[in-house]
C-alpha cells in the first residue's frame, strides 16, 4: 500500500525525533537506516510512484502520503540514491528545457507538420492572449494530435491561446527526483513566460506532480 513506501522515513523520524527512538538508538537497540537499505528502497520510492496524489485524496485518516513520498525523495536524492535515469532527466530539464531532451526545433517541426496536415493554427509566443498551454515531452513526441485537438477546441470556443517558446514543458523533474531547487527553477520558467506573454491562465495537462507544482507551489 502507498504508505509502506515511507517506511525508511518513518524509521528516521522515530530515531531522530522521538525520545524513545533516540534513547533506543543511543543504546544500540535500534539500528540506523543504512545506505544499503536505502538502495533497496529505491524501487518502491521512485519507480512505483508517479506522484499522482490519489492516495492522499482518498486516505481515510487524511495522511498526505504524496507529500511524504516527495519528502523521502528529497532525502534519497541528497543521500545519492536517486535513480541514474532520473538524474540524467533532471539535468536535461535544467539545461535543455525538457527531461526527454525535446528542444524547441522539434516542437516547431511537430507544429508545422500538424498545421499542414490539419489546417489548424497553433500559435507560438502570442502576447496578451487568454491561455498559455504547456505540454509534456511525451505529448510532443508520441501524442502530437493532442496539440491539434487543443487548437480545434480553442477555435470552437472562441478563445485565444499560445504556446511559449521559452517554457513549453510541463514535467517538473525537480519534484520527481526530490530537489526543491530544480523544482523552483522549472516552475519559475513557466511563471516568467506567462508574465512575459501577459496571459491570463496557464493550462497544464493532467499530471499529478506538474499540476501541483504549477498550481499550488
Ligand atoms: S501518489 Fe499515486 S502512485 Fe504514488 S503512492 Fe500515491 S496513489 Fe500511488
Amino acid at each position: 500500500m502507498p504508505i509502506y513506501k515511507l517506511e525508511p522515513l518513518r524509521k528516521v523520524w522515530e530515531q531522530e525525533y522521538t525520545l524513545w527512538g533516540r534513547i533506543g538508538t543511543l543504546l544500540g537497540l535500534k539500528r540506523r537506516v543504512t545506505d544499503a537499505e536505502l538502495a533497496e528502497w529505491k524501487e518502491l520510492i521512485y519507480n512505483s510512484c508517479t506522484l499522482c496524489g490519489r492516495c492522499s485524496m482518498v486516505c481515510p485518516v487524511g495522511n498526505d502520503i504524496v507529500a511524504m513520498v516527495r519528502k523521502i525523495r528529497e532525502g534519497m536524492a541528497a543521500a545519492g540514491h536517486a535513480p541514474a535515469e532520473q538524474i540524467l532527466a533532471s539535468k536535461r530539464a535544467v539545461t535543455q528545457g525538457s527531461p526527454m531532451g525535446v528542444k524547441l526545433p522539434t516542437l516547431q517541426a511537430q507544429i508545422k507538420r500538424l498545421e499542414k496536415e490539419t489546417g489548424s493554427t497553433i500559435p507560438m509566443d502570442a502576447v496578451g492572449v487568454e491561455y498559455m498551454v504547456i505540454l509534456s515531452s511525451m505529448e510532443i513526441m508520441s501524442f502530437p494530435e493532442y496539440l491539434s485537438a487543443i487548437a480545434k477546441i480553442m477555435l470552437q470556443a472562441g478563445k485565444t491561446w499560445t504556446i511559449s517558446s521559452e517554457a513549453f514543458e510541463t514535467t517538473n523533474s525537480g519534484i520527481q527526483i526530490g530537489s526543491s531547487d530544480i523544482a523552483r527553477e522549472l516552475v519559475s520558467r513557466v511563471v516568467n513566460a506567462a508574465e512575459k506573454l501577459a496571459v491570463k491562465t496557464v493550462i497544464s495537462p493532467e499530471c499529478g506532480h506538474a499540476y501541483t507544482a504549477i498550481r499550488w507551489e
